[in-house]
């Protein structure tokens, strides 16, 4: 693993879970480059028992 990827890796995204309207870290984030060139992290809602995903264009 090269450091960038590793940094990627532990990096931690915050974002707002629609379900259960709450602002907080993103559970197995993953990073989507999209079409556009920009980069998304989408993963899902780190509160107990909220299955809600998240969304995030990080840049
Ligand atoms: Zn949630």
């Amino acid at each position: 693993m090269s450091l960038l990827e590793r940094s990627v890796a532990m990096a931690e995204y915050e974002g707002f879970c629609l379900k259960c309207k709450t602002y907080g870290p993103v559970r197995d984030g993953k990073l989507i480059k999209m079409s556009n060139g920009r980069t998304r992290v989408a993963g899902h809602c780190s509160a107990e028992g909220c299955t809600g995903k998240i969304s995030k264009i990080i840049g």
